[in-house]
């Protein structure tokens, strides 16, 4: 009997008719059935959730496609040439387990689609900045005149790509550690690991397991690939230590050299492979902040080993504008300043925020628990923080965590949290919004939340101003 490798290889080889149930009609699922769908094979979709509550209008448009919704039918697992499932669909279900019992391969949209891309694939992973530093680069490589394409993770999935017709020459994949989990078979020229702190340790037992979902990314690259690294995290250069990749470390310690060294506002790139060792102000208006300058190294280091020009690079590095709902700078009035971050659900995100601003800041946090404690939080606040307004279901463990460091307040929704911050506020005051916790207990996810805040706050602005 042919193993996985084989029977995938097979599966390339001639699609045509070949039976593919597609599990789990997200964005990546319905990308990857109508990909599949183009390719001719047999496609069945198949999800937990009724038919009435999911928006199948792009499948329903395409003819011979079988729909297993409401449920699971195993039948279309243990029958099928391949399963693709969806990311944040654990391995474990029941369909998936008897699937793979059948000597059915099981792979990841990106995965899947990734045999098919032509062009150079860059993937980035990381706990926090990877949206920042897939934006970037994407920005950087299209600046330099590649035709560009960004996805995987941050929006558009990579299948959406490859029916698009355009020929890209680079494909910048955001990559979350839910997409690498069942990844087996991705294999990208040049990869990068930014980070790893505490974070979805609601969905891991433990950091070593959230650890290995990422390493999960080195694990499948080869000698010639490149994998840029962050030299300044000692969980990322232990994990990265025993794969296979050429490393390229970015940071700002002498690990860096050979490498990609932030000193200050400069970087010094220098020993990279096929490319001029050189100089850059990573002075930039919107990416403020000591990581920032981390992301924008690992994004130039990037750009460059693509094969950017660093003279290119230098022109389109400072028009990059910055990311929704990260550090995201809104008009103010009255002397006072807001920042958006709801993207900040993390601790860790949180403290990083607070580190990039001037102050004083009146911080605006809360939310659903993540589970990973508010310490960092609490360490970077004295100083910096002049009070602490915490709102949602988190804002008593987050108070607990912060009232010996910092005056706090606790309210119930982030519109009251807006009006105590604003009642406290001085001119020259920055008030940021960044929650260190998830959205769902009042908000269907975080850039609801963002816009939310940004509203608020423009209307105040506009009675203030
Ligand atoms: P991700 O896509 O990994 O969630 P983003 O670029 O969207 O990352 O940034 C999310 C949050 O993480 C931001 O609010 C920012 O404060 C913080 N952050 C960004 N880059 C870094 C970094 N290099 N190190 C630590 N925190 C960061």
């Amino acid at each position: 009997m042919a193993n996985i490798e084989e029977k995938i290889a097979a599966i390339l080889a001639a699609p045509i008719c070949k039976k593919v149930t597609v599990c789990g009609l997200g964005k990546s699922g319905i990308a990857a059935a109508l990909f599949c769908h183009s390719l001719k094979m047999d496609v069945t979709v198949s999800d937990r959730t009724p038919y009435e509550k999911l928006d199948l209008h792009e499948l329903e448009a395409k003819c011979g496609i079988t729909y297993n919704l409401g449920g699971h039918d195993e039948k279309y697992f243990t029958g099928a040439d391949l399963v693709i499932l969806s990311p944040g669909i654990p391995e474990d279900i029941a369909p998936i387990k008897a699937a793979k019992a059948a000597g059915v391969p099981v792979v990841g949209e990106l995965e899947w689609a990734s045999n098919f891309f032509k062009g150079n694939i860059i993937a980035i992973t990381g706990s926090n900045g990877k949206t920042t530093t897939t934006s970037l680069i994407g920005h950087l490589l299209s600046g330099a005149g590649f035709k560009t394409f960004v996805g995987g993770n941050i929006g558009t999935p990579l299948s959406r790509a490859l029916m698009s017709g355009e020929k890209y020459e680079q494909a910048v994949i955001e990559c979350s550690s839910f997409q690498l989990e069942t990844t087996r078979h991705f294999h990208p020229h040049i990869a990068l690991w930014l980070n790893l702190t505490p974070n979805h340790l609601d969905r891991y037992p433990s950091m070593a397991e959230y650890g290995a979902a990422k390493r999960r990314l080195l694990e499948l690259m080869g000698p010639g690939d490149l994998a840029i690294i962050g030299a300044d995290d000692e969980n990322v250069l232990a994990l990265a230590k025993d794969t296979a990749p050429q490393k390229i470390h970015f940071g700002t310690s002498n690990l860096c050299v050979p490498g990609a060294l932030v000193k200050g506002d400069e970087l010094t790139i220098s020993g990279l492979p096929g490319v001029k060792d050189v100089a850059f102000d990573l002075k930039h208006p919107i990416l403020v902040g000591a990581h920032n300058h981390l992301n924008a190294a690992a994004a130039i280091s990037a750009a460059l080993l693509a094969g950017a020009e660093a003279a290119a690079i230098k022109a389109s590095y400072p028009t990059f504008k910055g990311i929704e709902h990260r550090l995201e700078p809104l008009e103010g009035a009255s002397g006072l300043k807001f920042y958006n971050d709801s993207k900040a659900t993390s601790d860790q995100a949180t403290a990083t925020a607070l580190k990039a601003l001037k102050g004083p800041v009146i911080l605006l946090a809360g939310g659903k628990d993540k589970g990973g404690g508010y310490l960092a939080t609490r360490a970077a606040a004295p100083g910096k923080v002049k009070k602490a307004v915490l709102f949602g279901a988190a804002a008593g463990l987050i108070a607990d965590a912060l009232q010996d460091a910092v005056p706090v307040e606790v309210v119930t929704t982030m519109d009251e949290a807006l009006k105590a911050a604003i009642k406290a506020a001085a001119p020259g005051d920055e008030i940021l919004l960044s929650p260190a916790c998830s959205s769902y207990d009042q908000f269907p996810n975080f850039e609801v939340r963002g816009q939310k805040f940004k509203e608020l706050v423009a209307a105040w602005v506009k009675e203030n101003g």
